[in-house]
């Protein structure tokens, strides 16, 4: 019973993961010598035991799904009746659904993400954007035996072999394979599909506040400190936004880099600023680079530019200042990463990183200085 031991090990794993399911949700399968193993009613994939599966003959659910119509209470009878213990818990409804997809191992998740998609005006079509045809749509209908009817009807004509997963329309996921961990492994790449897919159409955006005189003052201003032309984009997310009106912002933006190596793109911190004082500010970022190279400064050290690679607009909101795209990008990704831990971190007491003198130590680290230079 290996197969079985295998199907409690990734239905937890399924389970487990509450972008998949929430609380009971969900059910897996696995067929082994004639028997269906299908997740008892009750039990949560996410600590599911051997005991939590219900075994169903298979020639008896594969009786079921040829049969034209039956009502929801004949259905559990008829699954009951085939049961090889009747001390199991009572098969999930999807019983059937299970047997009929010609695969050793099925999963079935409701993951946010598939769902989200699907529930929307154009649903179906983004949906088959997303995934093309390698995936079979579903239309709603009724757990139970009406989904097995419609699924069976929907493959009708093609090849299972072709088939990556099922999605049922505003409900949720299959995945199936012959090997346990490759369903597991399909259901998160496909849930990933939908997942990029929202990543890229649907963030939650809130934009930042920070002007376009702003954005310009700064990038004159920072251009000229860098001795190259550098562009303002604004970070537009809710960590930004909501760090943007932190009231003690001084004290965490002088505690230092999420981790040391960050340094040799952020410098040591951000310059923070009111509009319309945009050009003191920059100086006064400056001068206090000035003061940071002078203090650690063993004399060995040439100085880098003085110029900051991101900043906050108190109230308005957090931006990065690139000399290119690829720049902005990295500085985008860090900054953000960076603004989340000081949110959580305050919560916890205040941000205090490292101290100036080992951060120093690594911008000016002549490794680190090799990576930039390539
Ligand atoms: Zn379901």
């Amino acid at each position: 019973m290996d197969a079985l031991k295998e199907r409690v090990r990734t239905s937890r794993l399924l389970g487990q993961d509450e972008y998949l399911v929430l609380h009971g949700g969900g059910n897996t399968s696995v067929k082994i010598d004639g028997i269906l193993w299908v997740k008892g009613s009750g039990w949560d994939l996410g600590t599911i035991e051997e005991g939590g599966f219900a075994p169903v003959r298979m020639d008896a659910l594969l009786g079921i799904a040829q049969k034209e119509m039956i009502s929801d209470s004949e259905l559990v009878r008829l699954q009951k009746d085939g049961m090889t213990d009747k001390a199991a818990p009572a098969p999930s409804i999807e019983a059937v659904v299970h047997a009929i997809i010609p695969y050793k191992f099925v999963d079935h998740t409701h993951a946010d993400a598939v769902v989200t998609v699907s529930n929307t005006p154009n649903g179906r079509e983004l949906i088959q954007k997303i995934y093309g045809d390698k995936v079979v749509v579903v239309d709603y209908v009724m757990p139970g035996f009406i989904l097995s009817k419609a699924i069976a009807e929907a493959v009708k004509g093609r090849e299972w072999s072709e088939i990556e997963g099922i999605v049922l329309l505003n409900h949720g996921i299959f995945s199936f394979d012959e090997d346990g961990e490759v369903s597991y492994q399909k259901m998160l790449s496909l849930v990933k599909k939908a997942a990029d897919y929202l990543e890229q159409n649907a963030k939650i955006d809130v934009k930042s506040e920070i002007s376009e005189r702003t954005k310009e003052a700064l990038s004159g201003e920072i251009s000229t400190l860098r001795g190259c032309d550098v562009g303002i984009e604004a970070i537009d997310t809710v960590g930004a936004k909501t760090f943007a009106s932190l009231d003690n912002l001084e004290a965490i933006l002088s505690g230092g880099p999420l981790t040391p190596e960050h340094v040799i793109r952020t410098k040591p911190r951000a310059v923070s600023l009111e509009e319309g004082r945009e050009a003191e500010c920059v100086k006064a970022y400056a001068d206090w680079y000035n003061g940071y190279f002078e203090a650690n400064n063993d004399g060995t050290k040439i100085i880098l530019d003085k110029a900051p690679r991101w900043g906050v607009v108190k109230g308005k909101g957090v931006f990065v200042a690139a000399k290119d795209e690829k720049e902005a990008k990295i500085l985008k990704d860090i900054i953000s990463h960076t603004i989340d831990a000081m949110l959580r971190a305050v919560k916890l007491g205040g941000w205090k990183s490292l101290n100036e003198r080992d951060i120093f130590a690594i911008e000016y680290w002549e490794l680190e200085q090799a990576k930039l230079k390539k």
